[in-house]
């Protein structure tokens, strides 16, 4: 009897799995499966539907406790117990998968000067750029902190030419948010910067009419993208 509780929640975890949304399955491929996955008690036979999500030899302190219970309280009502408990912790990780998912996609980034004026847009043309714009202007006095848009690696900071005193930092998913015209660098490279976090100095220095950061989004190192429409998508429109 033990067994047939086993496999009501094994039939739970498939049927649960393949009702949430396209997007979050993988979510509940990889995440669900870890935490749900725990072997039968050891007087029950595996069943084999059970054993293929089964991935963790790791038994869950709930499996514990209902392999006790079915011994003290008879195994009809244990049987009903496990399958009530296995569902509402099968509702609560779904509820979970989704919450992770709405963290992931709402990952707020942050706008790198308190006081700005917009000074030049991504896709601009001007005699001071060889092609269009390829940034967003942010200006400000000589001096102004510059914040940290997103958490991240600083990968680069020193001169750069036109883009004068720059600082890259690199994001976990590969972004790189790039600081240009910089009056001063206050981090190194290596070091991790948390959003919000002071990184260095509005200034002029590279190829600029007056004070002010050029802010850079490239995907993946690649391309730059509008850095207006990346702010916006992470909550933080300028
Ligand atoms: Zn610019």
């Amino acid at each position: 009897m033990a067994g047939v509780a086993v496999l009501v929640g094994a039939v739970s975890l498939t049927s649960s799995a393949s009702t949430l949304a396209p997007e979050e399955s993988w979510l509940d491929a990889t995440r669900a499966v870890d935490a749900l996955a725990a072997p039968a008690p050891p007087s029950a036979p595996t069943p084999s539907r059970f054993a293929t999500v089964s991935r963790s030899a790791q038994r869950s302190e709930g499996d514990q406790a209902g392999a006790a219970e079915a011994t003290r309280a008879g195994v009809g009502t244990a049987v009903d117990q496990q399958a009530t408990r296995r569902s509402r912790a099968l509702a609560a990780l779904g509820r979970q998968a989704r919450s992770y998912a709405r963290e992931l996609a709402s990952e707020r980034w942050a706008l790198p000067l308190t006081r700005y004026r917009i000074t030049g847009t991504f896709g601009e043309t001007s005699y001071l750029w060889s092609t269009v714009h390829t940034g967003l202007d942010f200006a400000g006095p000589t001096g102004t902190d510059i914040h940290a848009v997103a958490s991240g690696k600083v990968i680069e900071a020193g001169w750069a030419g036109s883009y004068g005193y720059r600082t890259i930092v690199e994001l976990e998913d590969g972004t790189e948010l790039w600081y240009c015209h910089q009056s001063s660098i206050a981090v190194g490279v290596g070091d991790v910067v948390a959003r919000g976090q002071v990184i260095g100095a509005v200034g002029s220095t590279g190829n600029v009419t007056g004070p002010h950061l050029h802010l850079e989004v490239r995907p993946a190192g690649g391309d730059p993208v509008d850095p207006a429409v990346a702010l916006a998508e992470h909550e933080a429109a300028p």
